[in-house]
């Protein structure tokens, strides 16, 4: 059987990274298999419907390298792939269930139903539609044919509700998934959901089983939170004489307290971005954030699935050569936003330092300082392995461009002594009489002189750090020293000697 699955988000707003995640293990799964991953956007319901949000949504998968096999922008034969475009099919498949007898049209009307609603409230139940009272309510199995005929040519409105379960069937239905493994439903508790709405659209049970039939869709593989659905979705399948798909429902990512779902909200209160791209032009995310797209994937593919051994870094190519359904865990994965920097640290480490590059030059330019004769490139290499997010760059190498306006004072009552400014005068002596600038060759030239006069290297380092950077930070002293060039480098150590020393 040739796999194909599916992501089919509502576009009601930013993919949060739950649907980040749901839709990479598609992905994985796919490839896997030599599959196809399909992109189906559910858009049903107009009314939850958010500008922009299936752009984002595409532009986010696109960012994060799993770019869907088909979806509204191919022209897969199994479009369209927008459930708004595809209102034929579901008017042609609900009419089968409908003349079957599976479905049943409903004139019952919110007032009323809100009536029963509270009149069961009152007597501390709850009300349900379904088979125990389903005959005594308004619809095709109370009338007469006829009866409900004049009434829908009278055009009064009605919903088509799925026959969940009648005194007669069978009561337990047994399910199979491939992440929870075998559930039993007593069906006799369900109620009869509605397929379609008055106005004629499907709801989403009908248009997603209908689609993933007509989409010849294998697995499904999705949030944890449709499992609830699982035993109607199948009942519909065998309603329409169809072969389910294998489901396999995903445990939520849970919050980094590890108590309850991770909501949107928690991205601010514990401060970590929760979309992978920014929305509204206020929202920050991961991209914004100075995550890299391939840690992204690798931290999220790790939560709430484990691959045998110790190996945590899979780029996506290992990950869909390892990836499989069995191996994703039952419970909740918690969001620890430390593990997902750490993740971004471990990537931009052994990213290639042009990315780095790249954001350092717009930085550079964005704060003035595209004359500077220093060597951006470097200056990427030098500062690559200091960072955790690529958000970290102006802050790791704004020495470089920008003179120190003052000194940390801290590290100058530390390492600045008395005999400082007289050690620095003489480094700057042997600085400015250098013909080689590499850091290799002053390096070798400030040790000989701290060797031949026996003064410690330290001596000289720390304070010549402050010197050039203003603190003790940042990457070796002498490839700053040569990156800045040894003009420069002899101005700033003047600097400090008259600021510090006086
Ligand atoms: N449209 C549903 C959602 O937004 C899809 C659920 C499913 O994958 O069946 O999550």
């Amino acid at each position: 059987m040739a796999v194909r699955v599916r992501f089919a988000p509502s576009p009601t707003g930013p993919l949060h990274i739950g649907g980040v995640r749901t839709a990479l293990y598609n992905y994985l799964f796919a490839k896997k298999h030599d599959g196809a991953f399909v992109l189906r956007i559910e858009d049903t319901d107009q009314n939850r419907s958010v500008k922009g949000a299936e752009a984002y949504i595409m532009n986010a998968l696109e960012w994060l390298g799993i770019t869907p096999d088909e979806g509204p922008s191919t022209n897969g034969r199994y479009g369209p792939y927008r459930q708004s475009e595809r209102k034929e099919f579901y008017v042609k498949h609900i009419n089968e269930l409908v003349r079957s007898g599976a479905a049943y049209v409903a004139f019952d009307t919110a007032a009323e139903l809100a009536h029963m609603r509270s009149r069961a409230e009152a007597k501390g139940e709850t009300f349900s539609y379904n088979w125990k009272n389903r005959s005594a309510l308004k619809n095709s199995f109370s009338q007469s044919p006829e009866e409900t005929q004049k009434l829908i040519e009278r055009g009064v409105p009605y919903v088509i509700r799925f026959k969940t379960f009648s005194e007669n069937d069978n009561r337990f239905l047994s399910l199979q998934d491939d992440v929870r493994g075998k559930l039993e439903i007593d069906l006799s508790l369900l109620d009869d959901k509605i397929l379609v709405k008055q106005d004629g659209m499907p709801t989403y049970h009908l248009a997603n089983v209908v689609d993933d039939y007509l989409m010849e869709i294998s697995h499904v593989i999705r949030g944890e939170e449709w499992l609830p659905s699982m035993a109607l979705h199948v009942l519909l399948y065998n309603a329409f004489g169809w072969k389910p798909p294998v489901f396999a429902h995903v445990p939520l990512i849970l919050k980094p307290t590890g108590k309850g779902k991770l909501s949107k909200r928690d991205g601010d209160k514990f401060g970590f971005p929760v979309f992978p791209l920014k929305w509204d032009k206020i929202t920050p995310g991961f991209k914004e954030n100075g995550y890299l797209p391939e840690s992204l994937v690798n931290y999220l593919a790790l939560l709430g699935w484990s691959p045998n051994g110790e190996k945590e870094i899979f780029n996506l190519d290992e990950l869909v050569e390892v990836f499989s359904l069995k191996s994703i865990t039952k419970s909740g994965g918690r969001f620890d936003p430390d593990r997902c920097k750490w993740f971004n640290q471990q990537y931009l480490q052994n990213a290639d330092s042009s990315i780095v590059a790249t954001v350092l030059e717009k930085e550079v330019k964005s704060k003035g300082f595209e004359d500077s004769a220093v060597d951006i490139n470097r200056v990427a290499q030098l500062i690559q392995n200091r960072l955790t997010l690529l958000t970290d760059v102006w802050n790791e190498a704004s020495f470089f461009f920008v003179e120190p306006l003052n000194y940390d004072e801290k590290a100058v009552r530390k390492q600045w002594k008395d005999e400082t400014a007289d050690i620095l005068t003489t480094v700057i002596g042997l600085l400015g009489g250098s013909k080689e600038t590499s850091a290799n060759a002053l390096r070798s030239l400030i040790k000989g002189y701290a060797n031949d006069n026996g003064i410690g290297l330290g001596k000289i380092m720390a304070p010549l750090r402050i010197a050039l950077v203003g603190s003790l930070r940042g990457p070796d002293v002498f490839e700053i020293c040569s990156t800045i060039g040894v003009n420069k480098s002899i101005l700033r150590i003047n600097n400090a000697i008259k600021h510090i020393s006086g």
